[in-house]
């Protein structure tokens, strides 16, 4: 395969090598969030060039500092009476171009690198949806994992009690993540409608009886597969028959698994943090409808489906292992869906020796920087995760729109909208990189597309 573009992703030029010392030097100790910064800056050199005014505006340097970071105590009782304490957060990136929205995640990884990380991020994702909405993320070091319903209800009111009186319809509007789901979402909108004596928009991600939009849970799943179709298309071709490698097994690896079963894909893997299952069989309908089961109902292990199914077998995870060996099972393309840095240098090569086509990200940030240096270097079509999963910010978005205007679109509806998000996220995405010389690269056209409209509405508003 030719390379997708002379230039390498991650150029360590004098001035992203300046702007990270920068970087390195203003917020210390926060790994997860320079890479993020990294990966975008390594596109805009040549776009400063261009537009002298990011320049004298210091947008760059603007961008990178969060307009408010929050952090409290969130206490809390468990089943057996002892007080817990964790940390909640929300970092309100950047309202340029609309209200904060991004996810909550509750997991014990959570720290202000990985949710500035993940603001920052979704800055560009957000507005490379073509709608309203500015970049946030927050979330919390608790994780859900194991712990009754009554364990996760107080614990979610009592991170909502202190972060409702930061958010609001027209303020800030968070959404699920790893770890918050349906039940956590629907025990935080509890908490914020009896707080504030007020049904509004505040959160998405509910249940369509009390306002959630159609097609919400599968967005992410669903636009990540749509942009992998967009990409292929350009090449003259389709996903059907091809054999795929999906990660993770929660909320974005389940729809992303049944859109590649619908367009006639063939699912070989799921994981969770225990370990992986290779089925060569496929991941069907009816195994798929399991795996729901498993991980939405009764919580359980990816391995349990080895158990159920004898075609599977399972690998648990082995933290000896230089990379995860699931990365090294023969396909045409993968899709990781799990979380952060889980494609390494090491992985990438595995994936492209065994001739992948094709990397879409479901998760934020999977793949680390020499990991996407390889797919650019053997011209796989990679798809960067803040256009190839935005589908599930862009439906939350449609979901405020359908509550501000208390009606509901029906799931043919808001697929067709969410087909046409995609589609204009994948063209914003072709267009850039062809305006600034990078042909075919995504990871430049998605950074710069992302970078430009948000830069452009700092400067017309103002110094503030
Ligand atoms: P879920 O909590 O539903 O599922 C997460 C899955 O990833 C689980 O299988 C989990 O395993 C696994 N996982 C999480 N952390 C780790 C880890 N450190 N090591 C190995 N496996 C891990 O989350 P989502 O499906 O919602 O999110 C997955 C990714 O997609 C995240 O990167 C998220 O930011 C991103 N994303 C999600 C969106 C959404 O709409 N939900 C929107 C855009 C991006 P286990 O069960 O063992 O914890």
């Amino acid at each position: 395969m030719a390379p997708q573009t002379a230039t390498a992703p991650h150029c360590s030029s004098a001035f992203v090598q300046d702007f990270m010392a920068y970087i390195e030097d203003r917020s210390p100790g926060e790994p997860e969030f320079h890479q993020a910064v990294r990966e975008v800056v390594s596109s805009l050199e040549v776009v400063l060039e261009a537009r002298p005014e990011y320049r004298k505006h210091a947008i760059l340097e603007r961008m990178v500092e969060p307009e408010r970071v929050i952090q409290f105590r969130v206490p809390w009782m468990n089943d057996a009476g002892e007080v817990k304490v964790n940390r909640g957060y929300r970092v309100q990136f950047n309202s340029a171009i609309g209200p904060y929205k991004g996810g909550l995640r509750f997991h014990q990884s959570v720290n202000l690198s990985v949710l500035k990380f993940l603001g920052f991020e979704q800055i560009f994702k957000n507005s490379l949806t073509g709608l309203p909405i500015g970049g946030g993320k927050g979330g919390s070091d608790f994780s859900p994992a194991g712990l009754s319903d009554n364990e996760v209800m107080r614990f979610c009111q009592s991170f909502m009690g202190e972060l409702q009186r930061h958010i609001g319809a027209d303020t800030d509007v968070p959404a699920g993540d790893i770890g918050v789901g349906g039940r956590e979402i629907g025990y935080m909108f509890g908490q914020y409608r009896k707080s504030n004596n007020m049904f509004t928009g505040t959160l998405t991600g509910r249940a369509p009886s009390w306002g959630g939009s159609l097609l919400r849970p599968e967005a992410t799943g669903y636009g990540t597969v749509y942009f992998a179709a967009e990409m292929l298309a350009t090449k003259g071709r389709t996903l059907e028959g091809m054999n795929c490698l999906v990660s993770g097994s929660g909320n974005v690896a389940q729809y992303t698994t049944e859109k590649l079963n619908e367009l006639g894909a063939k699912v070989l893997t799921l994981s969770d943090s225990s370990g992986w299952i290779h089925d060569p069989e496929g991941v069907d309908n009816d195994k798929l409808a399991f795996v729901m089961d498993l991980k939405n109902v009764r919580r359980g292990r990816i391995s349990e489906y080895a158990e159920k199914y004898s075609s599977a077998t399972f690998h648990p995870v082995d933290n000896g292992n230089d990379g995860n060996p699931m990365w090294s099972v023969p396909a045409d393309a993968a899709f990781p869906s799990a979380t952060q840095n889980e494609i390494v240098g090491v992985d990438a090569r595995h994936l492209v020796e065994n001739n992948v086509q094709l990397v879409a990200e479901g998760a934020n940030m999977p793949t680390t920087a020499d990991g996407q240096a390889i797919f650019m270097e053997h011209g796989v079509l990679y798809g960067p995760a803040k256009a190839a999963n935005a589908g599930g910010v862009a439906v939350s978005a449609l979901e405020m729109s359908q509550a501000s205007q208390r009606l509901h679109w029906t799931r043919e509806e808001v697929d067709m909208k969410l087909r046409d998000v995609m589609a204009g996220i994948h063209k914003a995405c072709v267009d850039a990189a062809k305006t600034y010389g990078h042909e075919g690269n995504y990871i430049h056209g998605s950074n710069i597309a992302g970078f430009t409209k948000v830069a452009d509405a700092m400067i017309q508003q103002g110094l503030i």
